[in-house]
């Protein structure tokens, strides 16, 4: 249900984006997905098509680019994330609680009819 919500959210945003430019539909769209943004990528491919129904969006191709998550470690500075290990260096443990990419979920291509 998390991901229908956030699919009526990314096609309200693009539903602005269409009226800037006096569009009527859009046919394809890209959305940028943080690995800890808790949104499941897959989850929301499935969700988007049923939420676009009777928007713009409908039958709008929905491509999702899954951003890994970086963290900046004290010693090694801005290092890769594994979402099994959590807000830690996955070289030396220590904790990285400061996401520097890895937690956005946003439009960020629209292909305008
Ligand atoms: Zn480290």
């Amino acid at each position: 249900m998390h991901e229908s919500s956030v699919a009526l959210a990314l096609i309200e945003v693009a539903g602005d984006v269409l009226r800037e430019h006096g569009a009527a539909r859009a046919t394809a769209l890209t959305v940028r997905i943080g690995a800890w943004s808790s949104v499941v990528p897959a989850a929301l491919a499935a969700a988007f098509p049923a939420a676009a129904e009777g928007t713009p969006l409908a039958g709008a191709r929905l491509t999702v680019v899954a951003v890994p998550g970086v963290g900046e470690c004290p010693q090694h500075g801005p290092v890769t994330l594994e979402v099994a290990r959590g807000l830690s260096c996955p070289l030396c443990g220590a904790p990285t609680p400061r996401l520097l990419e890895g937690d956005e979920l946003e439009l960020d291509e629209l292909e305008l009819a």
